[in-house]
C-alpha cells in the first residue's frame, strides 16, 4: 500500500486524555480515533492489526472443530427474561425500544441468542457435541470506559458456545479451548498466563481466565512462586477460605439472620477493606452457595456475586413491604413486576443486602416475601480472610505472589445453567429430554490488539510482531522528488509485494525526519532506507524490534528479506 493513499494520521503530541502507552501509540501512529468515550473506529493500520489477530483466533478455532457462525447484536428481550438476566445484568445491558415499543438489548454477551438458536434445532444426542463460535462487536455500557480499547463500551470480541450431552464432552472440548487459547495468545507473543477463576454473575462452574502480564492490568493474579497453583486475587481467597474438604475447613461464625448487626457488619466490611487485599463474605441458600461478595480492586459498592437460586420472586414490592421484611432504613424503591419463577442472578442483590433490602437486582426492583431467615440464610461470616503476598499457597506448595494481568480471555463450563431455565433440551439416548450442557469462551479480540500494543513498543514507537504487525515490511525511499531514489524505492516495493510480502510505500513528499518519526511510530518489523546510496544499490535496513541496522544491496535483497 502506498501511504500517499492510505490514511494514516499520525500525531506528533501525546493526546492528553490517553492515559496508559498503548492508547496513546494506537493514536499517535494512526491506528484508532476515539468516537466517544468508549468507543472507537479503527483506522486502516489499526484494522490490519485486528484482522490478523482475528485470523489467529479462526485458524485456531477451525482447528478445535469450533464453526464460525454470526448473530444479532439486536437481541429481543423476551430472551433475557428468560433467563433472568434483564432484570439482574444492571446498567452494563444497553437497553432500546423499536417503533412499537418492544424492548430490546444490544447484545453484551450471546448465551441466551444461542441457546435459543439451538434449542430449536439439535433435538437429539446424536447431532452433539457442536462447538459454534463468532466474533462480533459488543455492547457493555461500562462504568468506566477506559485505557483506549481496554476497555471499551463497543469492542470486539471472539465468543464461542458449546453444547453438549455429557459432562465428560464438555471436559473435553473445555480442554480443546484451553489449549487453542494457550496457541492464540503464543502465536500473539504475548505473555500471559491461565488462572483460576470466579464466574461472577454469568453463573457456572470450572472457569479460567487468560491474563496477559502487564503492570497496567486491572486485575491481580495471585500465584505460587512454587507451583502451577495460580488464580485471580477473588477466586484464591475463596480457595483460601474455603478448602474443598471439611476437615481442612476452618470454623466460622454463624450468623442466621441479616439483621441490623449484619448489615452493619457488611457495610463495614465494604468501608475497611483495603483496595488490594480480599475478603470474602459467602451466603448459602439451602445446600448451595449462592453469594460470595468480594471484595479487592473493586470499588466499595462494586461486589461481585454469584446467583441467589433459592430466591422467590413474587410479587411487586413496595417500600413499605420492604420496610416490613428488614425493619431497616433503606433508600428509595419503585415497584416493578417480575414473572414468578424468575431467576435471580443476583449481581446487585448484594448491594441491597448491603443496604438492607433484600434480593434488590436493579434499582427500584426488589424481591417480596424473600425472607432472609427462610429463604435463605447468612451461615458465613467473621474471620474473613485476606489474601496478602508471601500466604501459603492453597495447594501447600510455596508461596502467593501478586501480579498484574489484563483479562483477555475467559472460558467458562456454564453446565445447565442456561439450557435449564430456557428449557433446551435434546432428547438423550434412552430417549429422555435433557438440557444441553454447555460451555462459552470469550476472547477481547479488540483488547488484545490494545495488550499487544502495551507489550510491543519501545521510546519511540510500536515494535509489533510480524504476527499482529499491520504491515511486514516499511519501505521508505527518504527524498521521492530525488529520481533514484524514488525509482528504487518503487522497484523494491513491486518486488516485495511479488515475493509476496505485505509491504508499506511511504511515497510521501515529506521531510527524512517526519518520515523516520513515522516509520519508528508505526513499527513495522523491517524497515528499508532507500537514501542518498541508493545510486550505489545499498540499502539501509533497519530491524525496529532490536533497531539493529545492516546495508544490503539492491540485488541481494530478494534471498536476504525472507
Ligand atoms: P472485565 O473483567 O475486564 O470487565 P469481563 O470478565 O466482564 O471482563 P467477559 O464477559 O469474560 O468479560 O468477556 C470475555 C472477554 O471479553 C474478556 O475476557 C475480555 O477480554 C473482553 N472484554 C470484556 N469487556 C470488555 C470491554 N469493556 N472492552 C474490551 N474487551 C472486553
Ligand atoms: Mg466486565
Ligand atoms: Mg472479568
Ligand atoms: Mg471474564
Amino acid at each position: 500500500m502506498r501511504q500517499t493513499l492510505s490514511f494514516i494520521p499520525t500525531l506528533r503530541e501525546t493526546p492528553a486524555d490517553a492515559e496508559v502507552k498503548s492508547h496513546q501509540l494506537l493514536l499517535r501512529a494512526g491506528f484508532i480515533r476515539q468516537n466517544t468515550s468508549g468507543i472507537y473506529s479503527f483506522l486502516p493500520l489499526g484494522k490490519r492489526v485486528l484482522h490478523k489477530v482475528e485470523k489467529i483466533i479462526r485458524e485456531e478455532m477451525e482447528a478445535i472443530n469450533s464453526v464460525e457462525v454470526f448473530m444479532p447484536a439486536l437481541q429481543q428481550a423476551e430472551l433475557w427474561q428468560e433467563t433472568g438476566r434483564w432484570y439482574s445484568y444492571g446498567d452494563e445491558l444497553m437497553r432500546l425500544k423499536d417503533r412499537n415499543d418492544r424492548e430490546f438489548a444490544l447484545g453484551a454477551t450471546h448465551e441466551e441468542i444461542i441457546t435459543s438458536l439451538l434449542r430449536d434445532e439439535i433435538k437429539s444426542y446424536k447431532k452433539l457435541p457442536l462447538t459454534l463460535y463468532q466474533i462480533q462487536s459488543k455492547f457493555r455500557d461500562e462504568k468506566r470506559p477506559r485505557f483506549g480499547l481496554l476497555r471499551g463500551r463497543e469492542f470486539l470480541m471472539k465468543d464461542a458456545y458449546s453444547f453438549h450431552a455429557t459432562t465428560e464432552s464438555l471436559d473435553k472440548t473445555y480442554d480443546d479451548m484451553m489449549q487453542a487459547y494457550s496457541n492464540i495468545f503464543s502465536r500473539l507473543g504475548l505473555n500471559f498466563r491461565a488462572v483460576i477463576a470466579d464466574s461472577g454473575a454469568i453463573g457456572g462452574k470450572d472457569n479460567h481466565e487468560f491474563m496477559v502480564l502487564s503492570e497496567i492490568g486491572e486485575d491481580t493474579i495471585a500465584y505460587s512462586d512454587n507451583s502451577s497453583y495460580a488464580a485471580n486475587i477473588e477466586m484464591a481467597a475463596v480457595n483460601m477460605e474455603y478448602p474443598k474438604s471439611d476437615e481442612q475447613a476452618r470454623p466460622v461464625e454463624k450468623v442466621s439472620t441479616p439483621d441490623q448487626k449484619t448489615i452493619a457488619q457488611v457495610a463495614d466490611f465494604l468501608e475497611t477493606t483495603p483496595e488490594n487485599c480480599i475478603k470474602t463474605l459467602v451466603f448459602k441458600a439451602d445446600d448451595e452457595l449462592i453469594v460470595v461478595l468480594s471484595r479487592g480492586d473493586h470499588e466499595v459498592n462494586d461486589v461481585k456475586v454469584k446467583h441467589i437460586s433459592g430466591a422467590k420472586l413474587v410479587d411487586m414490592a413496595t417500600p413499605e413491604d420492604v420496610r416490613e421484611l428488614l425493619s431497616c432504613d433503606i433508600g428509595s424503591i419503585g415497584p416493578v413486576g417480575l414473572p414468578e419463577g424468575t431467576r435471580v442472578f443476583a449481581d446487585n442483590a448484594v448491594k441491597s443486602i448491603v443496604n438492607g433490602v433484600t434480593g434488590a437486582n436493579e434499582d427500584g426492583v426488589h424481591l417480596k416475601n424473600v425472607t432472609p431467615d427462610e429463604d435463605f440464610t447468612v451461615e458465613a461470616y467473621g474471620d474473613l480472610r485476606f489474601v496478602k503476598e508471601g500466604d501459603a499457597s492453597p495447594d501447600g506448595e510455596g508461596t502467593i505472589q501478586f501480579a498484574k494481568g489484563i483479562e483477555v480471555g475467559h472460558i467458562f463450563k456454564l453446565g445447565t445453567t442456561y439450557s435449564e431455565p430456557m428449557k433446551a433440551t435434546f432428547l438423550n439416548d434412552q430417549g429422555k429430554a435433557m438440557p444441553y450442557i454447555m460451555g462459552c469462551y470469550g476472547i477481547g479480540v479488540s483488547r488484545i490488539v490494545a495488550a499487544v500494543a502495551e507489550q510491543f513498543q519501545d521510546d519511540s514507537g510500536f515494535t509489533w510482531p510480524t504476527a499482529v504487525a499491520p504491515y511486514e515490511i516499511h519501505v521508505v525511499p527518504v527524498n521521492v522528488k530525488d529520481d533514484v531514489q524514488r525509482e528504487t524505492g518503487e522497484e523494491i516495493y513491486e518486488q516485495l509485494k511479488a515475493q509476496g510480502f505485505e509491504v508499506l510505500l511511504d511515497d510521501r513528499k515529506e521531510r527524512a525526519g517526519v518520515k523516520f518519526a513515522d516509520a519508528d511510530l508505526i513499527g513495522l518489523p523491517l524497515r528499508i532506507t532507500v537514501g542518498k546510496r541508493a545510486a550505489e544499490g545499498i540499502l539501509e535496513v533497519k530491524i525496529r524490534e532490536t533497531n539493529e541496522t545492516v546495508e544490503w544491496h539492491k540485488d541481494e535483497m530478494q534471498d536476504k528479506v525472507r
